[in-house]
């Protein structure tokens, strides 16, 4: 017996946090191009110039603006189908260096913001047998030195989705954590990382990311994947 036929995307409702740029931006023009119709979530309210698409100025941290993007989507599309929870920050450095604010802010954005869009998200998934996919980190199956504040929300963001998985499968929803490695955004610019350094010229490409989203998606709804761990080539695996 097989687990179904592949997943048409053609005509389902996603909402997209943190779609203005890099991963998220690359999800959003992935899925626009199969067919989805969108809600797209972030603090400038970026539409990506596509047609048809719900942009909402949203910052992730506020439950009100992360249901209002809900409800948008909802009410202009008629649905939601899929979340993905992909709104994120990181500061590289000690931990006893980092600045306290920002180190809030990490959970806060991550972590927080990430239960704040699943919640709303939620009552919709479930009415539609739907997904729920986050966009964690490796930083989120390791401890890496330099980045404790951002393993700490990730981790957290994986558990979370771990949890859902085992709380939503039996309401039809698939909960999947995508752990990328470096990948070439404006992730951490300024806050560790810098336009020149050499690594961002091997690191993956937000559209790698996106691509393992989409596949995930489009897997039969007999089955679910429910962690990625994906790394460039030069980035070894323990580090
Ligand atoms: P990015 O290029 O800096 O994009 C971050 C996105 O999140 C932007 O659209 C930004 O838009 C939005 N955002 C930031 N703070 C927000 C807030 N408070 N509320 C709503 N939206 C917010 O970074 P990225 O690399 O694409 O990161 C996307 C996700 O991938 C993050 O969760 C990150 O932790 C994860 N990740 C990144 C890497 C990497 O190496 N790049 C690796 C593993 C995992 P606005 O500024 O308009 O709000």
């Amino acid at each position: 017996m097989s687990s179904g036929d592949p997943v048409a995307l053609e005509g389902r409702v996603a909402l997209v946090t943190g779609a203005s740029r890099g991963i998220g931006a690359a999800v959003a023009r992935s899925l626009h191009a199969a067919g989805v119709k969108l809600g797209l979530a972030s603090r400038g309210g970026d539409d990506l110039g596509l047609e048809g698409v719900v942009a909402r100025e949203c910052d992730v941290r506020d439950r009100g603006q992360v249901d209002a993007a809900v409800r948008a989507t909802v009410e202009a599309h008629g649905a939601l189908d899929i979340l993905v929870a992909n709104a994120g920050m990181g500061a590289y450095g000690p931990f006893a260096e980092l600045d306290p604010d920002t180190a809030d802010d990490i959970v806060a954005v991550n972590l927080v913001g990430t239960m704040n869009a699943a919640r709303a998200a939620i009552p919709h998934l479930t009415e539609q047998g739907g997904d729920l996919v986050t966009v964690a980190s490796v930083a989120g199956l390791r401890g890496l030195p330099g980045e404790a504040a951002y393993c700490a929300s990730k981790f957290g963001q994986v558990g979370f989705t771990r949890a859902l998985d085992q709380e939503l499968r039996e309401q039809g929803v698939r909960c999947t954590a995508i752990c990328p490695g470096g990948v070439a955004t404006d992730f951490a610019m300024g806050a560790g990382r810098t336009p020149d350094m050499p690594e961002l010229q091997t690191m993956m490409s937000p559209q790698d990311v996106a691509d393992v989203v989409v596949f995930a998606l489009t897997r039969p709804r007999g089955l679910r994947i429910m962690d990625v761990a994906m790394r460039p080539m030069s980035e070894p695996s323990a580090g």
